[in-house]
């Protein structure tokens, strides 16, 4: 028997059927009204490979250095020219279409293909994401649509991904289900408990049409709350939905199309909708015993389920009372954004002595023996739970700062390396000190408050001042997030923060940087592709965007061509060959030094051109400190002759000097997909106040009127224009910068990892505020 029906299938037959139809089947199973299917076994595959003989072939082929991108492309072509080239044999491939034709009245059903690997739940391994899935397909194309699906199991991610986590490529099978397609009215997501609280609260989400425009984001979905025991609706919140997936009656695609007007802003969900969704949503969680995330849908007035799932983020508060920290509970400091240390932290600062002040660049207080760095020191000094003091921090000095309890610098301001690589690393940090290497002595106890920027003599335990780590340290580790309809991000400049990054369950990466990957390779990439050749360098970029992208696949990873000054190449061997610029800040980096040293840029965007290849569709490509068009259009031709689809891949600008922002209109035309706001840039060039220079600190003011005004603007043109934006400066971590954008309707906002909680509150805040003023 090559298929079995989804009736006779349970949770208990995951080695036959693969995850996905395991779950299904044991819906069907339970009385829930899933759609009608069967499953391709995991067997059917198997037998398919190893009677054709191609069984051997295959797994030799995945014999490779994951490592070596030419070698992974040169597998996965392998893979699919055997699995699809081979014929099926007749009797299973007749089977199959046999089965299909009972479905429809007419023989003629359209069906939903898609993937069930047998690795896909296993705890620690989500394989989910990587096989294919396939929408309204029917009899001509389903033969080869199963293949498709096998032969997906050998998509260049998918083999990185199995090699790096240990698993033998030939232990995974996988099943391929066939279902009936819901062609949805309305769909959406239910939370059968409080997603965050535990509750027993129903949250729903609804839009009109497929499911697609919810789960992936592109629409802002109406949202229901209602009480499980009593099913009232205590809450509905209506969103303007501006698109919808549907089916295309003539192609059978699915396509996103407008929302007639007079139903954008109209209520998706019925009374009585709402009340058959509780009742299903009481039954799924009685069933599993656990609290579930359903996808479901709703055609000709029947509500069906399409997926059912356990909900892993209910925070356990006895987890996080467990956890080492001790201070004010993480909710209430993540109420209050950018607000500074917490009243418990407080107690006993009248009686210290403060013996520096500096900005306060990461939160955290901590307590530990100095260590003076200086340029000449050995690194290896530095010990665990030491304090770093050092003039300015420097790419190399990140695995001496990952041991550090705590960092203070005498230079830099907010948006230094310093102060993003320890908000990443989760380490409190203290910048701008102006004078600590002098100040302070090696071995010299003290306590560093990086919320206020303060630094004391003394541990915090004398003075009975409790230690705290970052606040999104102590929180659940699963994402907790409130749904919003503005996107929350979050900014990544070391590949080593990608696991953290992820975890605070943002909606993808809004910035990777890519200079730390480079800096930290010691040469500039001159020196570095003299001496290692351009593959290497090449090689270098991949697997330090490839770490990031695949942690948050499928969620988009929008990462940045080169933007380094020379003043910070001029540090590393190769160095000497960089120009000795009077003011590097106004120099020769971003697009425009990429637009003149082509070479080294052609090798960042073949790195981009592999990364897409492999499968990582959810790699975007922005460009640093454009000023107008012409900047655009050579950055294009560029892309367009190293062989980048520039129609297809999604890429954008940064909108960082006023010139870019006066000129958005004019870059738009150009394709753009999104302007991403930079506003350490756009304040530093706006106000003329250079953004790494503590003596004028106080005048750098990303809130002041006339950012704002270019920012309004950009916004407003790019929302007629049909370009995305969003902000990636420092900015976007604070409150009133957020509850403006939102205001504006930013498409997404991208902040720091510490941050990114707080600011999934403060956007919900907003949205909600915006939604009650205009009913009111
Ligand atoms: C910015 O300028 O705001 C920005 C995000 O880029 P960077 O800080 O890397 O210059
Ligand atoms: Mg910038």
């Amino acid at each position: 028997m090559a298929v079995l029906w989804l009736d006779d299938v349970s949770a208990g037959d995951l080695e036959t059927v693969g995850g996905k139809a395991a779950s299904l089947g044991e819906l069907t199973g339970a009385g829930l009204p899933v759609p009608p299917g069967f499953v391709v076994t995991a067997g059917t595959y198997r037998t398919f490979i190893e009677e054709a003989g191609i069984d051997e072939e295959l797994f030799a082929a995945m014999e490779i250095d994951p490592e070596d991108s030419a070698a992974l492309k040169q597998a996965q072509e392998t893979a699919h020219e055997l699995i699809l080239g081979t014929d099926l044999p007749d009797e299973v491939a007749e089977e199959i279409i046999d089965t299909y034709r009972t479905m429809g009245e007419d023989g003629e059903a359209f069906v939903a293909v898609r993937s069930s690997a047998t690795a896909e739940d296993l705890p620690d391994a989500s394989f989910a994401g990587q096989q294919e899935t396939f929408l309204n397909v029917r009899e001509e194309a389903l033969i080869r649509r199963v293949k498709e699906c096998w032969a997906s199991l050998f998509s260049q991610r998918a083999i990185y991904y199995r090699q790096q986590k240990g698993f033998p490529h030939d232990e995974v099978d996988i099943a391929v289900v066939v279902q009936r397609m819901v062609d949805a009215e309305k769909s959406g997501v239910m939370f059968t408990s409080h997603p965050s609280t535990g509750e027993p609260q129903i949250i729903i989400e609804a839009a009109w049409g497929l499911g697609e425009a919810v789960v992936s984001g592109s629409v802002s979905p109406d949202n229901y709350v209602v009480d499980r025991e009593t099913a009232a609706v205590d809450e509905v919140t209506v969103a303007d939905k501006k698109v919808m997936m549907e089916k295309d009656l003539e192609t059978g695609e699915t396509v996103e199309r407008d929302v007639p007007e007079d139903r954008r802003e109209e209520r998706v969900l019925s009374d009585a909708e709402i009340e058959r969704l509780v009742e299903l949503g009481r039954l799924v969680e009685d069933h599993y015993g656990d609290p579930q995330d359903v996808e479901w849908a709703i055609f000709e007035g029947d509500v069906y389920m399409l997926q059912s799932r356990p909900i892993t983020t209910i925070s356990d508060p006895a987890g996080v009372d467990d956890r080492d920290r001790t201070g004010d509970p993480a909710g209430e400091a993540a109420s209050t954004p950018g607000s500074g240390a917490t009243g418990a932290t407080d107690g006993g600062d009248g009686n210290d002595e403060e013996l520096l002040r500096g900005l306060g660049a990461s939160p955290g207080i901590v307590s530990g023996a100095v260590r003076i760095v200086t340029k000449l020191d050995h690194l290896d000094q530095v010990a665990d739970g030491d304090i770093i003091v050092t003039e300015m921090t420097m790419p190399d000095m990140v695995p001496a700062m990952k041991r550090a309890d705590g960092i203070v610098t005498d230079e830099g301001g907010m948006t230094s390396h310093a102060a993003i690589v320890s908000r990443e690393l989760g380490v409190p940090a203290v910048v701008g000190t102006g004078s600590a290497t002098r100040t302070l002595e090696d071995g010299q106890i003290v306590t560093i408050d990086g919320d206020k920027g303060t630094i004391r003599e003394g541990s915090a335990a004398d003075r009975g001042v409790e230690e705290y780590e970052p606040v999104e340290s102590v929180r659940p580790e699963t994402p907790v997030k409130p749904m919003t309809a503005t996107e929350v991000k979050v900014n990544v400049s070391i590949p080593e923060a990608a696991e953290r990054a992820a975890a605070t369950g943002a909606d993808g990466v809004g910035l990777l940087r890519i200079e730390h990957m480079v800096l930290s390779l010691g040469k500039t990439p001159a020196k570095y592709i003299a001496d290692n050749g351009e593959d290497a360098y090449v090689q270098e970029l991949v697997d330090g965007i490839r770490g990031v992208a695949e942690e948050f696949y499928p969620r988009p990873v929008r990462a940045r061509t080169l933007d380094a000054p020379t003043d910070e190449f001029r540090e590393l061997e190769g160095g000497e060959d960089e120009p000795n610029e009077h003011n590097p800040m106004l120099g020769w980096r971003g697009v425009r030094r990429s637009l003149d040293k082509t070479d080294v840029f052609e090798k960042e965007l073949r790195a981009f051109q592999e990364l897409w290849g492999m499968g990582y569709d959810n790699l975007e490509l922005m460009l640093p400190l454009v000023n107008d068009a012409e900047d655009v259009r050579r950055a294009k031709s560029i892309m367009r002759d190293v062989g980048i689809d520039v129609e297809k891949q999604r890429w954008g600008v940064m909108i960082e000097t006023p010139a870019s922002a006066l000129s958005i209109e004019e870059m738009a035309s150009e394709g753009i997909d999104f302007a991403s706001f930079g506003t350490n840039d756009l304040t530093q060039y706006t106000l003329a106040v250079d953004r790494n220079n503590s003596n004028v600190a106080d005048r750098f003011d990303e809130l002041h009127p006339t950012v704002l005004e270019l920012i309004a603007d950009v916004i407003g043109t790019c929302r007629e224009l049909g370009v995305d934006t969003s902000i990636c400066g420092q900015a976007a971590s604070k409150p009133d910068m957020v509850d403006f954008l939102v205001e504006e309707g930013i498409t997404s906002i991208s902040a720091n990892i510490d941050a990114v909680r707080d600011v999934q509150h403060e956007v919900k805040r907003t949205e909600q505020k915006l939604v009650l003023d205009s009913v009111r």
